[in-house]
């Protein structure tokens, strides 16, 4: 029997690994020291256990020492921290930025807010396919350009971008490339230098560590980046962001990426399989379903599936005990139809026709299985006619 309600909304948010609570308890109670009094053993050995997990981490995003981490608070913070922080380093330099219609509303208000601070911004439209032409790219360069911010794997359709071309395309033309790799970290081999990314962006919630807790890698050679810090303090992380470490977070953070990569070829081929069976599966129920974004450049366990002629919102009330999403998790609660969805050409109805299913690590083969019966049983109850896809 399989437990309900299924959880399918991994792009959301993940459950967090019990190896993960492990190792971060001792961090609560027994170790409970503050990272930043190390006149005594109890914050030793919180500082140690810091830079233990900085090390990790910055050898799990191949950095290339551990202090171009900087912890953060989650990805929303380290975009704010990314962007803003170099916008306001390099002003003297230029006032202009370039992102793309589809990423996280992190990176896009952050981008809007500075054009109130009067920088300009370009906003990229994705393919169809949701992928950035790097021609497009390279013709929005200007010698005003400071920043190209675009994101790895997209949080709603999944759709990883060719992010190594970009970062080159970044270092021949002198631009900082930031990259909001939240949806990626993990899943997907990510090396900050050998895809020439000056920084990038991530959070632990995603990858079965605990919410609230991320961090921004800033590179420091070839070229040191410099940001403009945006929380000011008593100087912690290098001066780059004040606040009393998060000390089991951040445990918990290096730790969630050392179980995702020990497990990550593997890991990946189990949820390209269940993705690829549920695809079938949920097509042979209801002809007419189509995948979005590109068919195969895309992190594993995520599918955004276009139900043509059904309202999202009916389809997840009538299947109310298996968690998907219409939308991203951040947007919901608004009855416009994605931006993401709109700025790859998909149409309002074709967009209110759309599920994301995450699939994650605790996912099973049998919860496939028994997310195909109900929306089979769905079919058949609600006669549903789907129209042709659009
Ligand atoms: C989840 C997510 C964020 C926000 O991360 P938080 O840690 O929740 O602030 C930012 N960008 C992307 C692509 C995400 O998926």
């Amino acid at each position: 029997m399989v437990r309900t309600p299924i959880y399918f909304d991994n792009n959301a948010t993940t459950r967090t690994d019990p190896r993960v609570v492990e190792a971060m308890l001792p961090y609560f109670t027994e170790f409970f020291g503050n990272a930043a009094s190390t006149t005594h053993a109890f914050g030793r050995k919180a500082r140690q256990a810091v830079e233990q997990a900085r090390a990790a981490f910055a050898k799990g995003i191949g950095a290339a020492t551990p202090s171009e981490i900087v912890f953060t608070s989650g990805a929303t913070e380290s975009d704010n921290l990314a962007i803003k922080g170099a916008a306001y380093a390099y002003r003297e330099k230029g006032d202009h930025l370039i992102t793309c219609l589809t990423e996280h509303k992190a990176v896009l208000d952050t981008c809007k807010h500075l054009e109130h601070e009067g920088f300009a911004v370009t906003y990229l439209k994705p393919q169809p396919d949701g992928l950035i032409g790097l021609e497009e790219l390279e013709q929005a360069m200007t010698d005003r350009t400071i920043l190209v911010s675009i994101m790895h794997a997209n949080n709603e359709i999944g759709v990883l971008q060719d992010i190594g071309a970009i970062g080159k395309l970044c270092q021949e033309k002198g631009v900082l490339f930031h990259s909001d790799a939240a949806q990626s970290l993990g899943k997907v081999p990510f090396d900050a230098q050998a895809l020439h990314v000056d920084l990038a962006s991530f959070t632990a919630h995603k990858i079965y560590g605990p919410k609230n807790a991320g961090a921004l890698y800033v590179r420091k050679s070839d070229p040191a980046v410099n940001l403009a810090l945006q929380m000011h303090g008593g100087g912690h992380e290098g001066g780059m962001r004040s606040g009393t470490l998060n000390v089991p977070g951040i445990v918990g953070l290096a730790t969630a990426l050392e179980l995702c990569l020990q497990e990550i070829d593997w890991e990946r081929d189990r949820l390209e399989r269940m993705c690829r069976r549920l695809l079938e599966g949920l097509k042979a129920a209801l002809p007419g379903i189509c995948l979005n974004g590109h068919p195969t450049r895309r992190a594993p366990g995520n599918l955004s599936l276009c139900f043509p002629g059904l309202d999202a919102g009916s389809l997840m009330l009538g299947l109310n005990d298996v968690a998907v999403s219409a939308g991203s998790a951040c947007n919901t609660g608004s009855a416009a139809p994605s931006y993401v969805l709109k700025a790859i050409g998909m149409s309002d109805e074709a967009a209110r026709s759309t599920l994301r299913f995450g699939l994650g690590r605790f996912n099973t083969e049998a919860e496939v299985e028994q997310v195909i019966a109900r929306f089979a049983e769905y079919a058949r109850r609600a006669p549903v006619r789907l129209t042709k896809a659009g």
